[in-house]
This record gives C-alpha cells, structure tokens and sequence, in this order.
C-alpha cells in the first residue's frame, strides 16, 4: 500500500515507532538545527531514526490529518446518526 503524493509533504518512515508519518518536505541539506523532524501529527523523531524512505504502516494521525475533511465528513454524519438514533429511542420510550 502507498499513498498518492501529498503536496509539499512526504511519508517518511520513523524507527521510533515503525510507521510512516507525514513530513513537510525538506531539501537534502536542510536539516532542522536540532535534528528533530516533526511529522503533521505533531510526534517528534530525531534525524537518527528517520528513514527516508515510505515503507509499513501508515501513521492513523498522520492519515486523519491529511484526510481532515473527509474525517471531519464522518464525524458529522456519525453525529447525525447519534442524534437520530437518541431520537427515535426516546420517541419509544413512555413520557413519564
Ligand atoms: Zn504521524
């Protein structure tokens, strides 16, 4: 599995937890200061254990961050769901 490409950011896998998480792209020489990369879901990995390369599982944050609206989609059709369910609950339910 691999992702289509994300403009201006690149699926980079991380040793510290065996996942790929979404970074912003940066050139070869243009490393952060402090050697600490941090993915779009806010996890923070040192230059030594970043692989440059997109192999694994994906990052779930890392995916809800980049498909932020269709998950946000979801969310309000789930919350209508709830309400519609708590609706047609109480509605069965003997006023008391
Ligand atoms: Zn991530």
């Amino acid at each position: 599995m691999t992702m289509p490409p994300v403009p201006g950011h690149i699926w980079w896998h991380s040793a510290l937890d065996a996942q790929n998480h979404l970074y912003p792209v940066r050139d070869e020489d243009d490393e952060p200061e402090d050697g600490i990369y941090e993915a779009a879901c806010e996890k923070l990995v040192v230059k030594d254990k970043l692989v440059r390369e997109e192999y694994g599982p994906y990052c779930h944050d890392c995916l809800l961050k980049l498909g932020r609206h269709q998950a946000a989609r979801l969310e309000d059709h789930l919350n209508n769901y709830v309400s519609t369910y708590d609706d047609s609950k109480s509605a069965q339910d003997p006023a008391s």
